[in-house]
């Protein structure tokens, strides 16, 4: 190597060396891997965060873990989806003793805020019962056009606990509404052969999707949320199979198997599976391809 290339190469090193030690990345936690991959691409390689909900449980029915308390000791942010989504975080948040990562503290971001939340009341039988959509539905990051809203809430918490990098995080914000909005045009003409087209869900976890996409999900195999069928209700279900001729039954991979198996053979509807969050199967490994995923098993199932 000459004398030149070799300055440069002890250059380069040194300049990131110092970069690194002087730009430690804020660490931040989010209760899900939908929340950790929106804020990945707000904070791109300025930011280091972790899930405490791993990629295939159910966030609903999370029981946090004593590593999960010593995760928050350094958390510079708690992302949380809120609307009673992931309410073990407050528990979580007591015993870290960490105030600011509590409701109102200035560590604590409810990506939840600004966002019109659907089925709020009354519009989903007995929502009082189960694990409870009382404060209306919690899967809103399931309309791609809410990641709008919700990166706009983290760019804000962002701004405030590291404002030196604020014009930095606008960036990656902006970069990435870019890449959600070309997506968007190609979503919208993959889905349409399944728009319109009954189906069948296991939870109420599609509302959004559905919504923005313009699908209709005609009935849920549990009766409210969190609720598991009775005999009357499958049958009843059996009724709007036939009746709407529903072709398709949708699950994620983490609900059981039983009833959708049940229903399917009893009607030849197809069984769907999709993905609720990131990392539910391997194809949805962040946002984008989370809904990449969804829309191309939709587009397939009624191509
Ligand atoms: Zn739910």
């Amino acid at each position: 190597m000459g004398a030149a290339l070799r300055f440069l190469a002890v250059l380069a090193v040194a300049l990131w060396t110092a970069g690194a030690a002087g730009q430690q990345p804020l660490r931040v936690v989010a209760t899900t891997t939908d929340l950790k991959s929106l804020m990945e691409a707000v904070g791109g390689n300025r930011v280091q965060v972790v899930s405490l909900v791993p990629p295939q449980l159910d966030a609903e029915d999370y029981q946090p873990k004593p590593q999960d308390v010593a995760r928050l000791r350094d958390a510079a942010l708690l992302l949380r989806v809120g609307a009673d989504y992931d309410l073990w975080a407050d528990k979580l948040v007591r015993q870290s003793g960490r105030r600011e990562l509590a409701r109102g503290g200035e560590r604590y971001v409810d990506c939840s805020f600004s966002i019109a939340l659907l089925d709020v009341r009354g519009t989903e039988v007995g929502a009082s019962g189960g694990h409870a959509h009382g404060n209306g539905n919690p899967h809103y990051w399931l309309d791609p056009a809410n990641a709008e809203i919700i990166t706009g809430t983290m760019l804000e918490a962002l701004a405030r606990v590291d404002a030196p990098n604020a014009k930095f995080y606008e960036a990656g914000r902006t970069q990435f509404l870019q890449r959600l909005r070309d997506k968007m045009r190609a979503w919208d003409q993959a889905v349409a052969p399944a728009q319109g087209k009954p189906m069948i869900a296991y939870h109420n976890t599609w509302a959004y999707f559905a919504r923005r996409f313009r699908l209709n999900f005609a009935a849920t195999i549990e009766p409210r949320p969190g609720v598991p069928p009775t005999p009357s209700h499958l049958a009843g279900l059996k009724n709007i199979i036939k009746k709407q001729n529903v072709m398709a039954i949708v699950r994620q991979p983490n609900e059981p198997l039983k009833h959708v198996q049940f229903l399917a053979g009893k009607s030849g509807a197809k069984v769907l599976v999709l993905a609720a969050s990131v990392g539910a199967v391997p194809e949805a490994g962040d946002y984008l391809s989370l809904f990449d995923y969804n829309i191309g098993v939709l587009a397939q199932a009624f191509k």
